[in-house]
């Protein structure tokens, strides 16, 4: 396929949801253009910007602006009691833990025992 164009049209002349066919035309040896043609009805087109064709519907299944949009997954003020915010919350490479409760805990998880975490020094 070196051609990426599409061949789908709506024929203005027969209405039907057909394709284009193209007859490449000579003008002696030299090729001078395309006889762009319905495959339908043999209505004739002038030229490729008179020629209807079929507008690609878009992958609607994907839209860009949910990239976006981040979900809001906590309110304002109940993020702020995340145990992952928690100046108790220890988190080691097997399990995430509360060092005031003594116990595992989720990093969304939510506490009334929270403390504030203090701001973790810039590295320099
Ligand atoms: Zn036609």
């Amino acid at each position: 396929m070196t051609e990426n164009k599409s061949i789908e049209i709506i024929c203005p002349a027969c209405g039907q949801d057909t394709i284009l066919k193209r007859t490449p035309r000579y003008d002696g040896f030299k090729r001078s253009g395309d006889d762009l043609n319905c495959a339908s009805c043999g209505h004739s087109f002038a030229c490729e910007s008179k020629v209807p064709f079929k507008v690609k519907k878009k992958n609607i299944t994907f839209d860009p602006s949910e990239l976006e949009a981040k979900p809001e997954v906590f309110k304002k003020g109940e993020a702020a009691r995340l145990c992952r915010l928690c100046a108790n919350y220890v988190v080691n490479p097997f399990i995430q833990r509360c060092a005031l409760l003594r116990k595992e805990v989720e990093a969304t998880d939510t506490c009334r025992h929270f403390k504030k975490q203090k701001q973790p020094p810039k590295p320099s």
